[in-house]
């Protein structure tokens, strides 16, 4: 047995990640947690669908995300490791027609989530719930446990406390304070796989998708499918635009091209073939309902007009005006600046504790990225750690 213990804090993704890789060659690993069960957000990242991962080479996966600091460690741990520890836990998986990884169909996110608290539990590692992060000094962190504080002793710190957004699973950032009390710097959080408001109602086509669309602003063009809703849009080109309309301030306008596939001449030659407009725009060029209704918001001298309506098809603006509320959106940008951390992901100013997760200041889009990146910055640090100890022996 190594020197112990180690001590995580935050029983998400990377936090257990780490706490197996660790447990595994041979430390004493103890976790705190402040809910009642771990992983909450795990588990609501099931919702309609658990993406774990994504299938495509290791080359273009780390374009996905905007730090560069990431490569070694999602190249270090990477997707296709995430499928065989998955497969190891018993969890098999299938690649989805879009390239994202997850589990088969009849395996529900619980089940996975079980299997994996199993495996820790057969390795000894203890999760200790209802105790809150409130302080730490060099070899001591201070939790909140019910009415009392706790003073416990620590090897090696792992804070693994998630990001801020979707708070009722326990991701509320309340380490945001603890950490700059200490001077360690950290970017505001700020949405991230965000939907937008938009200036223009789209009430009348609430919950209707239109599909094989791309997705326009500045050179930035991304295909997909975009959702109206009540306050404007969601969709996953909309949540990978994010990160680069993030410099830009609201409002400004994004365009979709609503036939990616044909040309604007393509286009204005099926509406011009007959003068039912339409007909032609549903039988021509077999656009839905909803995307003929959002046409049909345009004036009517440009809905009438064949030029003119082949420019609007191919450039349809929608101006934004801001992103979604942060408790909503599937992540967070923003956190501790990768500055503060050595490659290791420890602290340079305290190189005991580790950070790792929606916690670091790293974003990217959905699709397997958020969860790969945990997955392998806990794998990363516990590795540090086992790598350490042998050398210190
Ligand atoms: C709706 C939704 C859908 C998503 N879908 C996907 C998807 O399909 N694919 C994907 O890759 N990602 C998805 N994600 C994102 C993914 O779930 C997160 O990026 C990931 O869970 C972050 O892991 P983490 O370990 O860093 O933090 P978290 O999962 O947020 O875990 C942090 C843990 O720390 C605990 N904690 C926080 N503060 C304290 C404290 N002060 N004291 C003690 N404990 C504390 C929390 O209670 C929590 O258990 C989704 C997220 C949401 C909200």
């Amino acid at each position: 047995m190594y020197k112990s213990p180690i001590v995580i804090i935050g029983a998400g993704p990377a936090g257990l990640m780490a706490a197996q890789h660790l447990a595994e060659n041979g430390f004493e690993v103890h976790i705190y947690e402040q809910n009642k069960a771990a992983a909450r957000k795990f588990l609501v990242a099931g919702h309609g669908g658990f993406n774990l991962t994504h299938n495509e080479s290791i080359t273009d996966f780390i374009t996905r995300y905007d730090k560069s600091e990431l490569s070694p460690i999602i190249k270090d741990f990477d997707n296709q490791d995430t499928v065989q520890w998955l497969h190891d836990l018993g969890i098999d998986t299938y690649v989805g027609s879009s390239g994202k990884i997850f589990p088969i169909k009849t395996i529900k996110p619980i089940h996975v989530l079980q299997a994996w608290l199993d495996k820790l539990n057969s390795l000894g590692v203890t999760i200790h719930y209802e105790h809150t992060f409130q302080d730490f000094v060099e070899d001591t962190v201070f939790l909140k446990h019910k009415e009392d504080i706790v003073a416990i002793k620590y090897y090696k710190l792992i804070l693994a406390l998630g990001g801020g957004s979707w708070q009722k699973t326990g991701s509320n950032a309340q380490w945001i304070p603890i950490l700059k009390s200490k001077n360690i710097h950290i970017k505001p959080l700020e949405a991230a796989n965000s939907g937008y408001n938009t200036k223009a109602s789209f009430v009348d086509i609430e919950g209707q998708i239109v599909k094989n669309i791309e997705i326009r602003f500045n050179e930035i063009r991304k295909k997909g499918e975009v959702v109206f809703t009540t306050y404007g849009i969601e969709g996953s080109p909309l949540y990978y635009l994010n990160r680069f309309t993030r410099a830009t301030a609201f409002p400004f306008t994004i365009y979709i091209d609503l036939k990616p596939n044909n040309s604007e001449q393509q286009v204005q030659k099926e509406i011009a073939s007959t003068k039912n407009i339409t007909k032609a725009l549903k039988e021509k060029l077999k656009l839905n309902n909803a995307t003929i209704q959002l046409l049909k918001k345009l004036p009517k001298e440009a809905y009438t007009n064949p030029n003119l309506l082949a420019q609007y098809i191919k450039n349809y603006p929608i101006e934004v005006t801001s992103f979604r509320p942060i408790d909503e959106v599937i992540s967070t940008a923003g956190g501790i600046l990768f500055e503060e951390l050595n490659p290791s992901l420890n602290l340079r100013k305290y190189p005991n504790i580790y950070c790792l997760g929606e916690m670091v200041d790293w974003e990217a889009p959905t699709g397997g990225y958020l969860l790969q990146a945990c997955f392998s910055m806990g794998q990363f640090a516990a590795k540090h750690i086992v790598k350490s100890q042998i050398i210190t022996e």
